[in-house]
């Protein structure tokens, strides 16, 4: 087998009851995340009860797509399945803007190495992977 024959796809998304909503917010180009309609606070990823108050009603609201990065990591090796072609590359977390500890997932290619930092301002962006799948993703700003 050649070694472009073994490279896989990119994970995608398995969306559920619980998590459809952001990813249909997602394929829309809008960002979301669950929140308590008890308290105000956002739970991310999305949650039976919130984990502020343990309130159960639970809704899906737009937010802003802004953010800092919180950690990142230069990810070297080259067997994260559907990434072998693009490594190095940065996988980092982004605390978005409207609640400390609201964090999202996301990564860089290794081009931005000189921009990331911790505290470095982000924003979010669509990576289309084509069959209807689009990703929320975040880039330094
Ligand atoms: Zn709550």
């Amino acid at each position: 087998m050649s070694e472009a024959a073994a490279i896989s796809r990119k994970p995608i998304p398995a969306p559920d009851d619980l998590t459809r909503p952001f990813w249909d917010a997602a394929r829309a180009r809008r960002l979301v995340a669950q929140r308590c309609a008890a308290c105000g606070y956002y739970n991310h990823p999305p949650r039976n009860f919130c984990d502020a108050c343990l309130g159960r009603e639970l809704a899906f609201t737009p937010i802003s797509g802004r953010g800092v990065v919180y950690t990142f990591t230069v990810m070297h090796q080259r067997d994260v399945a559907g990434f072998e072609s693009e490594a190095p590359f940065i996988a980092m977390v982004v605390e978005l803007v409207e609640q400390p500890m609201l964090l999202m997932v996301s990564n860089l290619p290794i081009g931005e190495r000189d921009r990331v930092r911790i505290g470095a301002p982000a924003e979010v962006w669509f990576e289309d992977r084509g069959d209807g799948v689009i990703i929320p993703q975040f880039r330094i700003v």
